[in-house]
């Protein structure tokens, strides 16, 4: 967790800045008059930021700390960064056995596999042995040691990773697998962050952790909460495209805030789990989908397959938009999904 805390707070930068689209600035006739709140708390190794409308200020302190309450404590089950989650708890004793989990453990991993079963593999949570050795490698500046990078490619494979949806249990087919929920945890936290403070009674709120945004109900008087996705083309702000979003969630994946270089070729913190290497190109994928757990893990997977590929994955995934740009040679190639079209964006002034 310090680690990659660490690590993020040299690298990360935001992929997707938000800001409430006021169209019709005065509140209605029917609705007493809400205050727009905003709150950060650092969890899951990156800030989590809640903007939320309420009727006052001590409503919405006691929601938004609830809400951080709960991030806190699937943080703490889902964490492959602390040896006590619940997650590595489970890992150490799954190994050919069956092992009760709790509700949210369960849960994530559930809609991890419906993802590994839609992308094919790319997306597979059980990346874990090869994923630490590209941490590691990052972190020492030096590839992976061929070797042991062979030997932790053979612990990966999501169907040797069981689930009795039953009886919530889970279940390794090889000692010595590691399940990394990096591609979907915070999805997952931002939507049931979103849950609580509906609990709260509060409707409209936006939750985003990094680049994993989930938004509720628009913003008292608006269309949407306005998202800007920056491509590859980041500092270039009017090249941005600004989604309009209200109980939506998206997602955006790239090399552009966790990578390193190593002989002049950048690795991305994603890999692809059928070869066990790194990414290397550069490409921004932008995935809209109704869930934040959705739009993460399949940001995630689409940044592993090519656009085509990719496209086919989300074309065939309900509610699911997506915008891929890449770097080929020097020349930006754009694609789009079939109901890229249909997401709301702010028109162009
Ligand atoms: P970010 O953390 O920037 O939001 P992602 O959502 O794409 O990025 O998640 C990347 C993380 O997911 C990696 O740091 C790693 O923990 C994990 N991961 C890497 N490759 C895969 C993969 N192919 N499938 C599932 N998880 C992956
Ligand atoms: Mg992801």
């Amino acid at each position: 967790m310090a680690e990659k805390k660490r690590l993020l707070a040299t690298v990360l930068t935001f992929a997707l800045l938000f800001a409430g689209a006021a169209i019709e600035p005065s509140p209605s006739a029917s609705q007493p008059e809400l205050r727009r709140f905003e709150f950060v708390q650092a969890h899951m190794g990156t800030q989590f930021r809640i903007v939320l409308y309420a009727r006052d200020a001590e409503t919405a302190a006691r929601a938004s700390a609830a809400a951080f309450e709960r991030i806190a404590r699937l943080d703490a089950t889902m964490s492959d960064y602390r040896e006590t989650s619940e997650l590595m708890v489970a890992c150490k004793q799954a190994a050919h056995n069956w092992v009760h989990t709790s509700r949210d453990l369960f849960g994530v991993l559930a809609r991890s596999q419906q993802i590994a079963r839609q992308s094919a593999g790319a997306f597979d949570v059980t990346v874990g042995p090869v994923v630490r050795l590209w941490r590691r490698a990052r972190r020492m500046n030096e590839l992976p040691d061929a070797k042991k990078l062979a030997a932790a490619r053979r612990l990966v494979g999501y169907r040797r990773l069981r689930l009795d949806a039953r009886r919530h249990r889970v279940r390794l087919e090889k000692a010595g697998m590691l399940i990394d929920l990096g591609g979907i945890a915070k999805g997952y936290a931002a939507d049931a962050a979103l849950a609580v403070l509906k609990d709260y009674g509060i409707r409209s709120a936006l939750v985003a952790a990094g680049g994993d945004i989930v938004t509720g109900d628009a913003p008292p008087g608006s269309a949407g909460w306005t998202v800007a996705v920056r491509g590859l083309n980041s500092a270039d702000e009017a090249k941005m495209i600004h989604l309009r979003l209200a109980n939506a969630a998206v997602s955006t994946s790239g090399d552009a805030e966790q990578f390193v270089e190593i002989n002049g070729v950048r690795y991305s913190h994603i890999v692809d789990p059928r070869t066990g290497r790194a990414l290397t190109g550069r490409r921004s994928v932008t995935v809209v989908a109704p869930r934040g757990w959705a739009a993460d893990a399949l940001a995630t997977a689409a940044s592993v397959l090519d656009a085509a590929r990719a496209q086919r994955l989300i074309d065939r995934t309900r509610g699911a938009a997506a915008h891929i740009e890449q770097m080929r040679g020097d020349r930006l190639a754009v694609s789009e999904s079939r109901r890229w079209r249909s997401v709301p964006q702010v028109s162009p002034k």
